[in-house]
């Protein structure tokens, strides 16, 4: 995916039985694309993972599937107590050479586009 899309984007973690094809923020349709995404672990373990997207196509935000995040979570990062996800991994910009090392291993860095902001949104809590 172009990385120009998704530079600056504000993510919103939604339960996987609340994602819509509108906006939450604005109501405009979103898009789906696959991305893959880096968790970052408050104790600075890491995990890449790879699910679908939605990105608005009317304003800054990309939709993620909690439910999915958390189980990615509990088997990628099995001692984190607190986590999130830092932004998606630019697999366009990891070098030729670099390919066929593990992410983030051998020196091996993980270049990645931050999150504008990330957060957890529980539509259960806050439906009125
Ligand atoms: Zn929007």
């Amino acid at each position: 995916m172009n990385a120009d899309k998704l530079r600056g984007r504000r993510a919103l973690a939604v339960a996987a039985d609340s994602l819509s094809q509108q906006c939450p923020n604005c109501a405009q349709p979103l898009e789906v694309s696959s991305a893959v995404m880096l968790l970052l672990a408050r104790n600075g373990e890491k995990s890449i993972f790879n699910n679908d997207c939605r990105f608005c196509l009317g304003c800054d935000v990309v939709v993620l599937d909690a439910d999915y995040i958390q189980e990615i979570a509990q088997h990628g990062l099995p001692t984190a107590r607190s986590f999130t996800v830092a932004g998606f991994v630019d697999l366009a910009a990891i070098p030729e050479s670099q390919k066929n090392t593990p992410l983030g291993q051998n020196g091996n860095p993980i270049p990645f586009v931050e999150f504008a902001s990330f957060e957890w949104r529980d539509s259960k809590s806050s439906s009125k």
